[in-house]
């Protein structure tokens, strides 16, 4: 596991095949918490920042998906953090529930690995967890550095990006959108059209960073490349 640094404070951890963010504003703040089994490298990752683990207060998800709430329950019950969550996805998360109907975006790539992932590459549950914070778009959070919510619903009903605002903007793009090879919609969506009208209102937004679920971040002028695909 190699912790990259996106912006001062900010930093990415693959774990497996999604990626973990963890912000630095006196206390930490995780963004999703991978597959199950992903705590321990999330807990490494923060004592690499010097950081015990009762320091992470603040877990945000930006969806229900198995590969993002895969560890909120083990993460919670190490550190002691409290959970984030758009209620429409947090409904599922807790009662351990990963998945609405959905189909692959657009393209062969993503139809096999929609295909894939319906093969036993994503848990089809995980261990319910207690979500106590409803998030709402935007949303200041009093934390992670004056962190705004987005709503992005499409590739699931209750997904939010985030928008830091600093160092010229980073968005966290969560599921919205993906950078497999190069940037581009999700693997699948739950409805694609409102997945497209969330990516439209993002790129509206200012950020020189773009980070993404899947694929490596975009680091300088960001905002232009999703104007250049999404824009309106
Ligand atoms: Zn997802
Ligand atoms: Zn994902």
């Amino acid at each position: 596991m190699t912790m990259t640094s996106i912006a001062p404070g900010v930093y990415a951890i693959p774990v497996g095949i999604v990626n973990v963010f963890v912000i630095d504003a006196g206390d930490l703040t995780v963004i999703d918490t991978g597959t199950p089994g992903s705590a321990k490298h999330i807990l490494a990752a923060a004592h690499q920042l010097g950081r015990p683990p009762a320091d992470i207060r603040h877990i945000l998800l930006t969806h229900m998906h198995a590969d993002h709430t895969g560890s909120l329950k083990a993460l919670k019950e190490a550190t002691g953090a409290t959970a984030h969550m758009h209620p429409a996805d947090a409904a599922l998360t807790q009662r351990g529930e990963v998945m609405r109907p959905a189909r692959p975006g657009p393209g062969i790539l993503r139809r096999l690995l929609f295909h894939l992932s319906g093969l036993g590459m994503f848990p089809t549950r995980v261990e319910a967890a207690t979500v106590e914070h409803e998030l709402q778009d935007g949303q200041v959070l009093p934390f992670a550095g004056d962190l705004q919510v987005i709503y992005t619903p499409g590739h699931s009903q209750g997904h939010v990006a985030f928008l830091w605002p600093h160092e010229g903007g980073v968005l966290f793009a969560g599921d919205s959108a993906s950078n497999i090879g190069r940037l581009g919609p999700s693997i699948l969506y739950e409805d694609y059209a409102e997945g497209m009208l969330s990516l439209a209102r993002v790129s509206r937004l200012s950020f020189d960073a773009a980070c993404f679920g899947h694929g490596p971040a975009i680091i300088g002028n960001a905002n232009a490349r999703f104007r250049q695909q999404w824009g309106q």
